[in-house]
């Protein structure tokens, strides 16, 4: 999708360190941390929001690698949070789908 800042990352037209990527999908860190570890998994194909996301093997996809990031960095155990905010009430910024997966704090509950 042509000016889609989170298809350029997954295609590599803007050079990003990428956490872990595979066929499906590709993680790297937030811009913003909102944690020590915050982490975006999006799917390389560019879906806009879950709503578009119809295909439950490409989010199955996606968080087997939000586990694996979670094992490969070492707070599988300690514990982790993972939003998608989807639309206007979840305030939704960037719409291609991508999970956030934040670790290695205490959080809180309910999310503001
Ligand atoms: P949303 O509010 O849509 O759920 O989250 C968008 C997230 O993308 C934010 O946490 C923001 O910091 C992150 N973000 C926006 N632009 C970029 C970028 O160019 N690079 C990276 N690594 N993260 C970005
Ligand atoms: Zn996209």
């Amino acid at each position: 999708m042509p000016d889609c800042i989170f298809c350029k990352i997954a295609n590599g037209e803007i050079p990003t360190k990428k956490l872990a990527e595979n066929e499906h999908g590709v993680a790297f860190a937030d811009l913003n941390p909102q944690a020590p570890f915050h982490a975006l998994v999006i799917p390389k194909a560019h879906v806009p929001s879950v709503n578009e996301a119809r295909t439950p093997e490409m989010m199955g996809h996606l968080y087997a690698m939000v586990a694996e990031l979670a094992r490969t960095h070492g707070f599988d155990q300690t514990g982790y949070r993972t939003v998608i905010n989807t639309g206007p009430h979840a305030q939704q910024t960037v719409f291609h789908l991508h999970i956030h997966v934040i670790a290695q704090r205490q959080m809180s509950w309910p999310p503001g």
